[in-house]
């Protein structure tokens, strides 16, 4: 199983769920089965008792899963069929080990954030990540991870640490991480600092992007490309530029035209797992 994780920095509406759902909507025409699981590091244990004024309608699961909006993106997008534990919240896993504690599972043991939140988090992707999710009935190849929320947040911090610890425990060849900033327009200059902000702090929680998206009002020039790669300590093949557009629908495109999918193939080796002709 690959895992290729899609975080967000600088603020939060950036675009990481319509990112993660294109990076899979390519991953699935090569042939490969492609699943998702949304992480919303708040303490509800699912969507169906927020405010729509605040959050946006729920998206409705065939389960009856009450969940993130996102959720409804990978469905239509990946022409997949999702469950509600295909949407990890703080509620749900807390929930879970408080109830295992309840029931002496952790044998006498001080129960905490690290290690038992944090394994909690990780068993959990790991389990859903293979539940199949097409017409196939086979376990996929791919799961798109796309954590909610701003990494640095206190919220989220449980999830960063266990997905730190996930990159450990599946191998470097089976996780790549994708991170979203932001390129403010300024006076009609592009901005890089926020995205050198940004990458620094997740950097010092442990992580490592293996691809920037960086959204911007308007197309990225070279020299910007050139500047977030040197002060970001990656190739400028690494950075995505992802301008506004009338249609979401047109994201998919523009990470095709940018390589993203012979990076990630390259970074995953994913050869073996489709034929390499389907890569345009
Ligand atoms: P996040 O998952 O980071 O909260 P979303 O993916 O839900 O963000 O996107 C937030 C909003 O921005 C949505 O309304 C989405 O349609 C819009 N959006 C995302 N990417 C783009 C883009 N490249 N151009 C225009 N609108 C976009």
């Amino acid at each position: 199983m690959k895992y290729v994780i899609v975080s967000g920095g600088v603020i939060s509406g950036i675009g990481k769920g319509v990112l993660a759902s294109s990076a899979g909507l390519l991953l699935k025409t090569l042939g490969l089965r492609v699943t998702s699981i949304k992480i919303d590091p708040y303490l509800n244990i699912d969507a169906g008792t927020m405010s729509p004024l605040e959050h946006g309608e729920c998206f409705v699961l065939d389960d009856g899963g009450e969940v993130d909006l996102d959720l409804g993106n990978y469905e239509r997008y990946l022409g997949i069929s999702l469950t509600k534990d295909h949407n990890i919240t703080t509620g749900k896993i807390y929930s879970a080990v408080i109830e295992r504690e309840r029931k002496g599972d952790y044998l006498g043991k001080t129960v905490q954030v690290v290690p038992h939140i944090t394994n909690a988090i990780q068993d959990w992707i790991e389990r859903v990540s293979k539940i199949p999710v097409d017409n196939s009935g086979l376990e996929p190849d791919v799961c798109i991870i796309e954590l909610g929320g701003t990494v640095g947040d206190i919220e989220s911090a449980p999830f960063v640490e266990a997905l730190r610890q996930f990159q450990f425990r599946v191998g470097h060849d089976n996780f790549a991480l994708i991170h979203v900033s932001l390129v403010p327009v300024i006076h009609g200059e592009q901005k890089t600092k926020p995205t050198q902000a940004a990458i620094k702090d997740l950097r010092s929680l442990g992580l490592t992007p293996d691809m920037i998206g960086c959204r911007c009002s308007e197309a990225l020039d070279k020299p910007t490309i050139d500047k977030i790669a040197m002060f970001c300590h990656v190739g400028p093949e690494q950075v995505l530029a992802i301008r506004d557009v009338n249609s979401t629908y047109h994201v998919p495109l523009l990470l095709k035209e940018q390589k993203m999918i012979q990076y990630l193939s390259k970074r995953l080796n994913l050869d073996h797992l489709y034929i390499k002709d389907e890569i345009k």
